[in-house]
């Protein structure tokens, strides 16, 4: 441990926020040291979130492409069945090598880490409470909060993480429930139906608002919330709990219209209570410091990540905006790199968002609605893949390609994309927005073919001129 030498740097909290800025901090010439509390690095995402959720939803799309399309293909096996310890197993493999593997990049950068619950006992000191419940003073110049964020339950429902469970339980199910009701019909709340849907459970997604995702572009998530029933996904949209009851076999719901009304029952053997995170900082002395935070308990910064008490900063999760791993580590560059007397520079407007269903849906910039809500004359470019070769070849043709462009200028506003992989084919145009690009750029830009990427070109086209291929 870094005992009382003085670092430039102390992070408390060792997600995709705050071990991505020791990486970073320490490259760009800092002492540095990384406190966590978990036992392993890599935060929720790498334990419990992004991570573990892929590899389950891969292996539950293998099992579902082998009972549903591999017959197509001309690929037949006498019978397929899920053993779901092997594919648990695979899973906490994936994590515990990734784990592995930050300390190993903390080793390489000499980023001193740190095990241990962190608790400010001053805005340059934090004392640490080891596993073995032993203290240590770790002290620094700059102290970055990077504790990110916790499963938020809702009023009248407890987690038990077996048969009412977070996200976290819903990662780790010994069996697969015959029917599983999630609540919450966000991005989380429908990767973990999928993953279970696929694997055989009945799953009913109930939701207080009228729309799933409600940050999706509008069209998109039509043509999204059909594509999940088509694979057997039932909605109760405008619909809230109201009551849980946990005293016999399985789990039964009492659920109401969101406006008042009829109540009815609903049964399940597990409920995945998907409502929304919230900032994780119980036991860290915020308030002992004097750090201000805002209503629902996220740490308020200045555009350099600075809190209102100088030397304390916070990144990711736990400060306003998007909850996702790849802002956090775009808030924990640019902020050390402030730190180190660089120009740190996060575009929230620009930051990526991907549900890793199948098909995937991911967007970058603004919907077709907050264009028309800000007043900007406008184009759509679309372009099915039903139209594109590659996705015909493979059979898998289900999607879409939406982009929204300035109609003076052609600049690109927004993009949308459903499609197997989105969450890959985005990337083209989130390059394409962070340098301005317009839509024509995309457009002549030559497309290997045949390529799902075909798609972006060919929305592109018709979003200034016309299409070729429809
Ligand atoms: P966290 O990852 O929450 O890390 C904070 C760390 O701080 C934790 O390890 C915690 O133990 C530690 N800590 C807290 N307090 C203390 C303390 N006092 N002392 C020491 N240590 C402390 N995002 C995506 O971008 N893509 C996805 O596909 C995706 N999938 C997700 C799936 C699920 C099921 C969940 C739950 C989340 C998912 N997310 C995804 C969101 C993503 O996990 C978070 O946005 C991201 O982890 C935030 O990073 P962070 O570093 O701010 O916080």
């Amino acid at each position: 441990a870094s005992g009382s030498d003085e670092n430039d740097v102390v992070i408390i909290g060792g997600g995709p926020g705050g071990y991505v800025a020791a990486i970073k901090a320490a490259q760009l010439g800092l002492k540095t040291t990384c406190i966590e509390k978990r036992g392993a690095l890599g935060g929720t995402c790498l334990n419990v979130g992004c991570i573990p959720s892929k590899a389950l939803l891969h292996s539950s799309h293998m099992y579902h492409e082998a009972i549903h399309s591999f017959a197509n293909h001309g690929v037949k096996f006498p019978s397929v069945e899920v053993d779901l310890p092997a594919m648990m197993a695979q899973k906490d493999k994936a994590v515990s090598n990734l784990t592995r593997g930050i300390e190993g990049l903390f080793k390489k950068n000499k980023v001193t880490y740190v095990k241990g619950y962190g608790k400010f006992i001053s805005p340059s000191e934090v004392s640490v409470e080891g596993p073995e419940g032993e203290n240590t003073v770790v002290k620094g110049k700059h102290i970055i909060v990077a504790t990110g964020s916790d499963v938020k339950s809702l009023p009248g429902i407890t987690i038990d993480e077996k048969r009412i469970v977070s996200s976290t339980g819903a990662l780790a199910l010994s069996e697969i429930p015959k029917k599983l009701v999630v609540i919450g019909a966000g991005y989380i709340g429908l990767e973990m139906g999928s993953v279970w849907g696929r694997l055989g459970s009945e799953v009913t997604v109930v939701e207080f608002a009228s729309d799933i995702v409600p940050t999706m572009d509008g069209e998109i998530r039509k043509q999204f919330q059909r594509s999940l029933e088509k694979q057997k996904m039932k909605f109760m949209l405008k619909t809230k709990v109201v009551g849980v009851d946990t005293s016999g076999d399985g789990v039964k719901l009492t659920i109401e219209p969101a406006a008042g009304g009829e109540q009815t029952t609903l049964e399940a053997d597990v409920v995945l209570v998907s409502a929304g995170r919230t900032p994780f900082t119980a036991g860290l002395g915020l308030d002992k410091i004097g750090v201000e935070t805002d209503k629902v308990g996220r740490i308020l910064v200045n555009e350099r990540f600075v809190s209102n008490v100088p030397g304390v900063y916070a990144i990711g999760d736990v400060i306003p905006g998007p909850m996702l791993a790849h802002k956090a580590e775009e808030d924990g560059v640019a902020c050390v790199e402030f730190i180190a007397g660089k120009h740190g520079h996060v575009d929230y407007d620009k930051v990526p968002g991907v549900v890793y269903t199948h098909p995937e849906v991911a967007s970058v910039g603004k919907t077709e609605e907050q264009v028309k809500e800000l007043g900007i004359a406008y184009r759509v470019g679309k372009f099915p893949f039903l139209a594109n070769s590659r996705a015909k070849a493979i059979d898998d043709a289900e999607g879409i390609v939406k982009i929204v462009a300035d109609k003076e200028t052609d600049k690109i506003l927004g993009v949308h994309i459903m499609a197997p992989n989105a969450g890959e084919l985005i990337h083209e145009a989130v390059l394409a927005i962070n340098y301005d690009a317009s839509s024509e750029d995309i457009a002549r830009v030559c497309h290997a073919h045949p390529t799902m990427s075909e798609a972006l070109k060919e929305a592109a086209m018709a979003t200034y001129d016309k299409p070729i291929h429809i």
